[in-house]
């Protein structure tokens, strides 16, 4: 259905960093900005990559993460606009992931930017949601498609875990909102998910994270 871009930094010296290592330090600069227009494009570039060869079909969606920081950025639209006009890619195929940590931080810009990238067609999805505030004024007040259920939530196994499990997935059909799990490992939890009517799963039973080359590698095998 989709894959998320994630990004890892190769230092010459330390070696390969995870985005915990350096995004904190980033977003305390203006690097940040610069970080998110590169993986903004590479993630672009690759799906029009992939689209050209024809390694995905149509409805194939990549999932970009959103630093808190740019989405207080006004000049975000146009800065997504022209990366989907350079590599020609349908805004529909393009989703941006948001936290409400970072929507909080900016909530007047945060609106206005959000509403103008929705009207490019840009697709949104509420990250690690049940964790944090899961304030449901931003899911009223955000044009938002998708709700992503934090993996935290996923992990629990007494039954008050479960229900609650069931609880967000039944709140997420209810605004007509699609539901992905994320960090499902295991068939159980896949099942459970399943029959609560949870549309999407992610997580390492569907597959780790994986550099273009080994993921390329798993689209030829579909
Ligand atoms: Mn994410």
């Amino acid at each position: 259905m989709g894959a998320e871009a994630l990004i890892r930094w190769r230092h010459p010296k330390w070696g390969f960093l995870a985005p915990m290592d350096f995004i904190k330090i980033a977003e305390e600069s203006s690097l940040i900005s610069r970080i998110d227009a590169w993986v903004m494009d590479r993630a672009c570039r690759q799906l029009a990559e992939w689209d050209h060869a024809g390694r995905v079909h149509s409805a194939f969606v990549m999932s970009v993460n959103l630093s808190a920081r740019r989405l207080s950025d006004e000049n975000l639209p146009a800065l997504i606009s022209e990366t989907l006009a350079r590599h020609r890619v349908d805004p529909h195929r393009i989703e941006l992931e948001i936290t409400e940590t970072a929507m909080m931080q900016s909530l007047e810009t945060a609106a206005h930017s959000l509403a103008a990238v929705k009207r490019l067609g840009v697709r949104l999805a509420l990250d690690d949601f049940g964790v944090g505030y899961s304030n449901l004024d931003y899911v009223k007040r955000f044009p938002i498609d998708k709700l992503k259920i934090d993996r935290s939530f996923i992990r629990g196994k007494n039954a008050q875990a479960l229900l609650l499990i069931d609880a967000v997935i039944q709140l997420g059909k209810k605004l007509n909102l699609q539901v992905v799990a994320e960090g499902v490992e295991t068939d159980e939890q896949r099942e459970f998910l399943a029959a609560s009517g949870c549309d999407m799963a992610q997580g390492y039973l569907t597959g780790r994270p994986l550099a273009v080359e080994a993921f390329e590698r798993v689209l030829e095998r579909h």
